[in-house]
């Protein structure tokens, strides 16, 4: 054991490297397991070394994969109304919005909450496994640069507050059972969580294929864009303006990511479009004895919020309806000052994109919801629920606004500030020079 820290330790060397936020060049100094290095100037981790960064994710990854089968073999849901008692499983949250015609919802619906999650959880066991090796070095590569795209679309734990909102709402309503299933996804979240956070991609690529040769040092001070260098997006390898593609990973070199406010502002303009529609039209159709009732996301929160279920009301209100209009705010202002070059408290909008990156994927717990509700509630005439068609509008305007944020290159925020380094708040652990 010892000696396999050890080798972790001289793997990751001094090495220079850019912040992938504000393209500010620094040395890396070798890092201790358990420690991580900040960007000085915009405080972005840039790379930390688990404890265990070879056995960790492995592991993980296969106590996740061994709780996603056991989450599909049983009943997730159970449900008793009046005598009458209903079971769903998890995947019938997806099959019987395919009964009820609605193909592009169910998809999109078991995509991000059990099909890519399981795809990243396998990519990881065949990358780690075979880490050191040879044979089949190429496949792994691109095994890894398709990991890291897909994380950031694998959505459980989003459905996982999704279970939780339906069992309030229905719990006024009808007996709810939590079946085997219900816990096993939960052990599956966990561990799915624990495997991505303890996944290093610079850490990943160097055991791979080492590290990225610069013909000369560079001067690790300023910008890396005014040395001819940049920092591969998908490698985070430090490389040379003056190869089109990154010597490590093969991915295309950009100082910065091609057209970025006009790709940015495109999808958001179109899931502003799509913001009207998923508002104005129902996501939902409640039959109950015969009656039919429409609710749209905002009537949605205000009857929950007459029911008394505040908590429930707010979550829904702040994730549906909050979160996407600040978030949609929030990058249209961030292009603007970019564009208007009105860049001051360039640390503060960082901050800002960073959080917009971060909430964007919650909005989907109510699109879940009602995957979840319809999947449940099928009791024909005494109560049943069907899906609305403002669930795959707002599904549409969660994936544009999260393409958007992806499109925006935060660098674009410190291009023209001059090159100093302010100092870090106090109590941030700083290693990088
Ligand atoms: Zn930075
Ligand atoms: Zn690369």
């Amino acid at each position: 054991m010892k000696r396999h820290r050890r080798s972790t330790y001289v793997r990751s060397a001094v090495q220079y490297t850019a912040c992938h936020e504000c393209d500010w060049l620094m040395v890396v100094p070798p890092l201790q397991p358990g420690e991580q290095a900040v960007c000085p100037r915009c405080e972005h981790k840039l790379r930390s070394l688990p404890a265990e960064a070879r056995l960790q994710p492995m592991v993980y990854s296969i106590a996740a994969l061994i709780m996603l089968l056991c989450s599909n073999l049983f009943p997730f849901l159970g449900m008793m109304v009046k005598g009458m008692h209903q079971d769903m499983t998890l995947y019938q949250t997806a099959t019987t919005l395919l009964e009820e015609q609605h193909p592009a919802l169910a998809l999109t619906v078991y995509l991000f909450m059990q099909i890519l999650p399981a795809i990243c959880l396998l990519l990881i066991c065949l990358i780690y496994s075979r880490l050191g090796q040879w044979r089949g070095k190429r496949l792994r590569k691109r095994y890894t640069l398709w990991l890291f795209r897909l994380i950031p679309w694998c959505m459980v734990e989003v459905f996982l507050i999704g279970v939780l909102v339906s069992l309030i709402k229905i719990a006024s309503l009808a007996d709810i059972e939590l079946g085997y299933s219900f816990w096993a996804y939960v052990l599956f979240s966990l561990t799915m969580l624990k495997a991505f956070s303890a996944i290093d991609r610079d850490w990943l690529w160097w055991q791979q294929s080492g590290p990225v040769h610069l013909r000369t040092p560079p001067a690790p001070r300023g910008r890396a864009i005014d040395q001819n260098l940049t920092l591969c997006h998908a490698c985070h390898g430090l490389v040379s303006l003056k190869t089109h593609r990154c010597p490590r990973c093969q991915s295309v070199l950009h100082a910065r990511k091609p057209h970025s406010l006009q790709w940015t502002l495109a999808l958001l303009f179109t899931a502003a479009i799509l913001y009207i529609p998923a508002n104005i039209l129902p996501i939902m159709v409640t039959e109950s004895f015969g009656q039919q009732t429409y609710s749209t996301i905002l009537g949605g929160v205000v009857l929950l919020w007459d029911m008394g279920s505040y908590p429930v009301a707010l979550i829904i209100f702040i994730a549906s309806v909050l979160v996407p209009m600040v978030k949609m705010l929030a990058i249209s202002w961030l292009c603007w000052s970019v564009y208007v070059k009105r860049l001051h408290h360039r640390r503060g909008r960082t901050r800002l994109y960073r959080l917009t990156e971060f909430i964007g994927r919650w909005s989907m717990v109510d699109v879940f919801v009602v995957a979840i509700l319809v999947a449940l509630i099928r009791m024909g005439k005494l109560m049943s629920v069907y899906p609305g068609s403002a669930a795959l509008a707002f599904a549409g305007v969660v994936v544009l606004t999260m393409l958007s944020a992806m499109s925006f290159d935060p660098r674009l925020l410190w291009d023209t500030e001059p090159d100093t380094v302010q100092p870090v708040t106090e109590g941030k652990s700083d290693r990088a020079e």
